[in-house]
């Protein structure tokens, strides 16, 4: 079967939930038997994510094999159970390396080389080569309908869908409905304007997906319909919900996709979503709270899928759990008392990843409390890094201990790069990236968690544990559980003394899934209830 396609497009404002609902849609066609993928085509010139700051543009996405890639490849896989790779990403940074590349080689010999055909054609190839193999892909085009910077992806869709016919692609475009304050009224104007200005590219939508934060009332989708020229059952509102993950059990009673499988397909199975809806209403009657101190928390995107593996494992345990996100910086100068304070009535705690010598002093105090306090803590990359410098210098009394990246001339280099990545020329792609295989040793809780003898984890960093520090911790109770045998790195350590004091130099938030929670996040979890029941 040759494979359809459905393109999202966004209208309005962007941050109204249009990857959600992408991913979403994918989730349905899955949910009644088509294989599915989804790519997302992002318009800036950065050739990957990954050289883009948190601040800006939220979490980046590691794939299994080691794309960096933008955040809403995290909800694809959430929402799809699929993993995907970095031929799902593409950014104007790839295209147009790509295209430059051919002209330099000769490949155009004779031609200008223009947007179109040339960087037009280069999208749609590899739209084609992303979506490769499935029944459908979803393809969602960042940015808002009317930026400079995403017109040649949308003509690059435009040419695509003539050539898959009339029955091959559906467009659905996402807007927002604001609902005035004054007089409660829902506005359609902007839905209007946006739709005529994707009419003026040559995409008519074939449904809308209005977001708006309360419920809108039938006329305001009559209205919608006659003004952008969709029929009634394309408009669809989504309104504001609790969780990301009722929106497909919201998208599906609207019967979004029967209009889209009817367009598609000719045809309207019923969709399996029984597992899904019941994690969605799984009884969480007991509550937990987790605090995430990182560096970048005033942009909480910056750590979507390390809440969401939290929020995974707290609904597979019954729990709800409340994230609190605390600023590292913030404790740098705080008192115990002020510490004890700050975590009164936390249950948990998680320190993510991070870069950057920034917030690393408040980290160690934070870390030094929850490990005299057998507070239940996971750290991450370099949440795992600032355990090891914090257990050497309080434990191990190695004074000044440290991570390279942060003092490159410490006496005692307890987290420092391998030789290859002290040659690194590009910052560009260039860390650890990835899934690797950790090996469990017998006998510890990581093993006990995973209950496997290896699991592939996907990391992003460019600093290791150093070996020469592995005999001093492991005499003194902070145990390797975890290695990458071909190189004999350190991947997981934890404590023996204490409930769960488990650092991993992985990112083990990458493979968690509503459906299919992770075993290390489960741990904490199940570790945090144990302590709030106290
Ligand atoms: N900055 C650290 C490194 O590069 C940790 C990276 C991370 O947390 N992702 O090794």
């Amino acid at each position: 079967m040759d494979t359809k396609f459905v393109f999202v497009t966004g209208g309005v404002l962007s941050s109204v939930g249009k990857g959600i609902a992408a991913a979403s849609i994918g989730m349905l066609f899955k949910a009644r038997g088509y294989k599915v993928t989804a790519v997302k085509m992002d318009p800036y010139l950065n050739v990957d994510a990954g050289t883009m700051s948190p601040f800006q543009h939220g979490e980046v996405f590691v794939t299994e094999d080691g794309a960096e890639t933008d955040l809403d490849l995290g909800h694809y896989e959430r929402f799809l159970d699929e993993n995907l790779s970095g031929k799902n990403n593409i950014t104007s940074g790839k295209i147009y390396s790509h295209v430059i590349a051919k002209e330099r080689k000769g490949d155009y010999l004779g031609s200008t080389v223009q947007v179109i055909p040339h960087v037009t054609d280069a999208i749609k190839e590899s739209i084609l080569y992303g979506a490769q193999g499935s029944d459908l892909a979803v393809v969602e085009i960042g940015g808002t309908v009317g930026d400079i910077e995403s017109l040649p992806f949308l003509e690059a869709v435009r040419q695509l869908r003539r050539e898959l016919g009339p029955n091959g692609s559906a467009v659905v475009h996402v807007t927002y409905v604001p609902i005035l304050d004054t007089t409660q009224e829902a506005k359609t104007k902007p839905t209007q304007h946006s739709v005529k200005e994707l009419r003026s590219i040559g995409l008519q939508p074939d449904a809308i997906i209005l977001r708006s934060h309360l419920p809108l009332e039938e006329h305001v989708l009559e209205k919608t319909a006659l003004f952008c020229d969709v029929p009634l059952d394309g408009v669809i509102n989504s309104y504001d919900l609790h969780s990301v993950y009722e929106v497909p059990l919201l998208l599906e009673e609207k019967h979004l996709l029967q209009v889209l499988e009817q367009r598609l397909f000719g045809t309207s199975k019923e969709a399996d979503i029984s597992a899904w809806r019941n994690m969605v209403g799984m009884k969480t009657e007991k509550k937990l709270t987790i605090a995430l101190v990182g560096k970048y928390v005033t942009l909480p995107d910056a750590y979507i899928s390390v809440v969401e593996a939290i929020k995974h494992a707290a609904i597979s345990k019954g729990a709800k759990v409340e994230v609190i996100l605390i600023s590292s910086d913030n404790l740098e100068t705080a008192s115990d008392s002020v510490l004890k304070e700050t975590f009164d009535g936390i249950d948990g705690l998680v320190i993510p990843g991070g870069f950057g010598g920034r917030g690393i002093e408040g980290m160690i105090k934070v870390l030094q409390y929850a490990r005299e306090n057998k507070l239940p803590t996971l750290g991450i990359c370099l949440g795992m890094q600032v355990m090891s410098i914090e257990f050497a210098r309080n434990v191990l009394q190695l004074d000044g201990a440290n991570s390279t990246e942060f003092d490159p001339a410490t006496s005692y280099p307890v987290i420092s790069l391998l030789p290859e990545q002290s040659q690194i020329e590009n910052m560009g792609a260039s860390m650890r990236l990835g899934a690797y295989p950790c090996t469990l040793i017998e006998g510890t809780k990581a093993q006990e968690m995973y209950k496997k003898p290896v699991v592939f984890e996907r990391h992003r960093h460019r600093f290791e544990f150093n070996n020469l520090f592995k005999q001093k911790f492991e005499e003194n109770g902070f145990i390797v559980s975890g290695i990458f045998e071909p190189k004999n790195l350190v991947e997981i350590l934890e404590l023996k003394d204490h409930p769960f004091f488990v650092g991993v130099q992985f990112h083990p938030e990458f493979k968690s899934r509503p459906m299919a929670p992770h075993p290390l996040f489960q741990g904490l979890i199940a570790q945090a209830l144990e302590r709030s029941a106290l």
